[in-house]
């Protein structure tokens, strides 16, 4: 029975008159026993496992069906929140409640398909035959096409011709199989949603605090006294989370301020809400630091003695006219040279207490701000003067060293082209405020996919190694200059740097990647990375693709063809591949993009040579494993039934098709096969290796008896690491991501602990485990003096007990250094401070700056009107000409999410499909008035690079703002719908958005683009 939205609600209607019709006494005059249902969890299984969608993680119970005889199949029926999560305490919001109609919906695949060249249907092949023709076209097209030498002769072993796109919501234990598949071969295309959603948080968070993770975490929102929502819609997006923001409303009083493109439900439910125009944030921020500053509303001591105000800045350092100093233009990057501090005989850097000396770190920044007044910042933004100052007053007012606000924020502040600029300036505002390390305060990335930050943590990305290591590039030759020219010295004495650990962390990995083929004399495997020239982020490769240049493509749990910007652009691309294998539980418009849909698909489907697998996969709900929530935790699961059908388990789709590769290589040779063969991949069933192994081998094992500096057995050989702080670089540990160490111990699998004990302040260290050291709240001995007196004895979670330090949570400093020592709580930056000038961490500027998007309304930035764009956000050839002008496109259009879907995988989902069935776009009455649209018309939405069609919903929560003395329409799209799954077929969304990306990472700019719209 197919239900609509109307009949749905018809139908709980008649159940809500059913029931009244009992209150009111119209009830049968005899209870019949043999009518009454048995309550329907007797007799079922639970299985604990979490939501699979946000990075809320709630926690959730599965009940199954089936008594565990041969032939009973377990069938999951019923799935309910679990009320000891520490998080989301029984909570669902409505995606979490439709789990059950995900893991039976219609779209689930259930055995492998192909698709031949022009062909207009899929034909059902078995795994066999699927995984032995995938392993013939990969090992061709590797043998063919690899790269051993660079033009110089350098040694480079890199695959260039085949890529991979891993999952955002598969277990950290496939994650760990993907990158070892991928880098084997030597691929470099190599990416996952991170670089679609965070990866600007990353690149922002890291160079000012030295990690670039959440800082704190969900339940500790409820400590905070401001909550400052901005670049994000937590009440929507990650709703159960934002019960702490409720929290903290009701039971701390709170003050919660949204600003934002949108009237949006955050908006809803705070205390002040103000507009902004989409892609103007930075400049709203930065006018917010120069507020801070001239009214002199910064935390003293805590700006003196935690950050790098006091350090004095290198003569040559400039900034001129939107471009900083070592510009060179003809390249669009930065010489980074003069972007760092003044040094002494040491290499130390040189500071000024006192803050006279004019090129502190405090004074030019002071400079650089000056320009950011409540008027510029107004003309801007678009945002109201009085609102303006309004949000600035009440962040001030947590200047103080008993007070906080927390800064939620996601996508709207990532997905631009100076996305890491935005979060820089915020990160800036609350280094100031003190307000870092602190319960309640915080710069809380609110991370979107259930397993993102896991990937992220994986080094999932082209450039990336797992744990925030770099992969070498072809300059760096031998082991000896990568490490040389990746582990930090430190800026001032006496601080704990602890990168200078990255060889130990290094080399630990590749014993982990190798095995015992990594050895001293052969430079652990060095040679068997490949190295890279450029980046082959997502933009770039599918950019390479759409120019011919690519042949295979594995798209594993991810749909790029409604994820990537352009779509039009993305469908050329993938028209040109030889070949696609698509590993998802879902049919995805990806893996059927050759498919003609007409308007929303209008292909030829007949020239489209590409060959497609379309291989089924499990789902959250049938496999073990671990997945990371934003807040950093690991938390294990379980699966509650096996997967339907034929589908497999990723990691054994991987394990099969790796294992056919290497036995071809072992068969008939080819080039290059030693890190194909060499790879470690020692499991028992190397088909299918298990989430339990791969989550061992991940924490990683002593090699060798570990020792301490008296020669005493710390960790006996075999036995697995407690914890990073006993690795070595000598061979003698492995572990393949070292943040992750300390997960699966001795005392065994950390990630599956329940114990949600409140040890103070909210904090529950016995439920799962967060990385690093199971610490929940980062850097959180800033949240006492250098004395180690709390900043505000009220939210105190650290004390010296005269010998270690204790308390709520695990220090995030080292234990025995005592108050007073001088050892700077920022640990993994070269000086221990928080940089409010972020050196040479940065790609276009150690201070933010505002720059317009690539699409702006504006005819010039009027803060430089000959940089108008970040002048190195990288335009490939092939986009500029898909860029569209104001004249053509008048109006912002900026895309989000809603509560009841979650990208594109709750469509497949009955429950979700019924609340949200059709695509529409928001409108303000005001621009409605004037083009004639009326609520429910379908309107026309183009931009340079393609249209949509969809219902116009117009709505007051979209104002006309006055931007540099205009009026400015701006346009809300949901991007949800596409042309498979339950709800109305419906256009992808990001046909309209440019494939232009964030400066520093290639994040696209989603959030700010230029459109047209008429009545259609
Ligand atoms: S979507 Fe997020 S908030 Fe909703 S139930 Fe799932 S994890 Fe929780």
């Amino acid at each position: 029975m197919t239900l609509g939205r109307r009949q749905f609600l018809k139908a709980g209607g008649t159940c809500v008159a059913g029931a009244s019709a009992l209150a009111l006494g119209f009830a049968p005059p005899k209870a019949y026993a043999g009518d009454s249902r048995q309550y329907k969890l007797v007799r079922a299984k639970e299985t604990r496992n979490n939501c699979t969608y946000c990075s809320v993680g709630c926690g959730i119970l599965m009940y199954s069906l089936g008594d565990g005889a041969k032939n009973a199949k377990p069938s999951i029926f019923h799935i309910e929140g679990d009320p000891d999560h520490p998080v989301s305490r029984g909570s669902l919001c409505p995606k979490g409640a439709g789990l059950v109609d995900f893991i039976h919906s219609a779209g689930r695949l259930h055995y492998p398909e192909y698709r031949a060249p022009g062909a207009k249907e899929w034909k059902r092949i078995s795994w066999e035959e699927a995984t032995d023709r995938i392993a013939r076209l990969l090992k061709d097209d590797r043998d063919k096409n690899f790269i051993e030498r660079n033009e110089k002769g350098e040694l480079v072993n890199r695959w260039l011709s085949s890529g991979m796109l891993a999952s955002s919501a598969a277990s950290n234990e496939t994650g760990v199989l993907d990158f070892k598949f991928a880098r084997a071969l030597g691929m470099l295309g190599l990416d996952c949603q991170a670089r679609l959603c965070h990866a600007p948080t990353v690149a922002a968070l890291a160079p000012s605090f030295g990690r670039g993770a959440m800082t704190n975490n969900w339940v500790d929102i409820k400590n905070a006294n401001v909550v400052l929502i901005m670049g994000g819609n937590p009440a929507e997006a990650h709703p159960v989370g934002f019960k702490w923001v409720m929290e903290a409303k009701i039971r701390n009083g709170a003050k919660v301020l949204v600003v934002d493109p949108r009237f949006n439900r955050s908006a809803a439910v705070a205390d002040f809400y103000t507009p902004i125009r989409a892609g103007a944030d930075a400049a709203f921020m930065l006018g917010v630091v120069n507020y801070l500053l001239t009214h002199d509303k910064i935390q003293h001591d805590y700006v003196k003695a935690y950050t790098n105000a006091a350090l004095i800045v290198r003569e040559d350092y400039t900034f001129d006219e939107g471009l900083f100093s070592g510009y060179n233009a003809e390249k669009r990057t930065y010489d980074k040279s003069s972007w760092t501090y003044e040094r002494d005989e040491k290499g130390f850097a040189l500071q000024d207490p006192t803050f006279q000396n004019p090129r502190c770190v405090i004074n030019l920044l002071r400079k650089h701000v000056e320009r950011y007044t409540p008027d510029m910042v107004t003309q801007m933004c678009g945002t109201p003067v009085k609102d303006f100052l309004y949000v600035c007053e009440t962040l001030a007012s947590t200047s103080v060293p008993d007070l906080t606000s927390t800064f939620l924020f996601a996508l709207g502040w990532t997905h631009h082209t100076s996305g890491s600029q935005v979060i820089r300036s915020a990160a800036m505002v609350q280094l100031l405020l003190g307000n870092i390390g602190m319960a309640g305060g915080g710069m809380n990335a609110l991370r979107g996919h259930s397993n993102i930050q896991g990937y992220t943590d994986l080094g999932l990305l082209s450039l990336r190694l797992p744990g925030y290591l770099n992969l070498p590039s072809d300059k760096q030759q031998d082991v000896a200059t990568y490490l040389k020219e990746t582990t930090p010295a430190a800026d001032l004495p006496g601080q704990v740097n602890y990168y200078h650990n990255t060889p130990k962390f290094f080399v630990s990995m590749m014993k982990t990647l190798w095995g015992e083929h990594a050895t001293s004399d052969n430079n652990w495997g060095f040679n068997w990375l490949p190295k890279w020239d450029r980046s082959y982020d997502m933009l770039a490769y599918f950019d390479m693709m759409y120019q011919g240049k690519v042949n295979g493509y594995i798209a594993q749990g991810f749909n790029p063809l409604a994820a990537m910007p352009d779509k039009n652009k993305t469908i050329a691309a993938l028209s040109k591949l030889k070949f696609l294998v698509s590993i998802d539980p879902l049919s995805t418009e990806t893996a059927s993009f050759w498919q003609n849909e007409g308007q929303f698909n209008d292909v030829k489907t007949e020239d489209i040579q590409t060959e497609v697998f379309r291989l089924p996969a499990s789902c959250f709900a049938e496999e073990n494993g671990s997945i990371v929530n934003s807040g950093r935790w690991l938390q294990w699961h379980f699966a509650g039934a096996a997967p339907p059908g034929e589908a497999w388990q990723d990691s054994r789709v991987i394990g099969t098709i790796f294992t056919k590769i290497r036995d071809l290589y072992k068969k008939e040779g080819g080039v290059c096969p030693e890190p194909v063969l060499n790879m470690q991949w020692n499991y028992k069933d190397a088909e299918d290796p298990t989430p339990e192994e791969v989550a061992r081998e991940c924490n990683g094992y002593a090699l060798a008896d570990i020792t301490d500096d008296q020669g005493k057995v710390v960790v006996p050989k075999g036995h697995l690491l407690p914890d990073f702080s006993v690795m070595k670089d000598d061979g003698t540990t492995s572990s393949f991501c070292w943040v992750f160490a300390g997960s699966w111990t001795e005392a065994g699998n950390q990630m599956a602990r329940r114990d949600n004990t409140d040890t103070g302040l909210g904090s529950t260290p016995g439920w799962a485990w967060a990385w690093p050291a199971n610490r929940r709240i980062l850097y959180n001995r800033a949240s006492m003096d250098p004395d180690g007196r709390p900043w505000d004895p009220k939210r105190q979670i650290l004390e010296w007990d005269g010998k270690r330090w204790g308390g709520s949570d695990v220090p995030d400093y080292p234990p025995t250094s005592p108050p007073g020592s001088g050892v700077s709580p920022f640990i993994m930056l070269p000086e221990g401070l928080g940089r409010l000038f972020a050196c040479g961490g940065m790609s276009d500027g150690p201070f933010p700056e505002q720059y317009e998007p690539t699409e702006t309304p504006l005819a010039s930035n009027p803060l430089h009107p000959k940089v108008t764009y970040n002048p190195t956000a990288r335009v490939l050839k092939d986009d500029r000409a898909r860029m569209g002008e104001q004249k053509d496109f008048p109006y912002v259009a900026t895309t989000y999410s809603i509560t009841e879907l979650f990208r594109h995988w709750t469509k497949h989902s009955r429950l979700n499909a019924i609340a949200q069935p059709e695509q529409f776009v928001e409108i303000g009455e005001k621009l409605a008035g004037r083009l004639n649209i009326a609520a429910g018309d379908k309107v026309k939405v183009s931009s340079k690079r393609g249209y949509i069609e969809a219902k116009a919903v117009v709505t007051k929560r979209l104002r006309t703002l006055n931007v540099m003395g205009h009026d400015l329409d701006q346009i809300g799209i949901p991007c949800h719908w596409g042309f498979e799954g339950a709800t109305r077929k419906g256009f992808l969304a990001n046909t309209l958005s440019p494939a232009v990306g964030d400066a520093n990472t290639q994040t696209p700019e989603f959030k700010a683009f230029l459109v047209n719209v008429e009545k259609a």
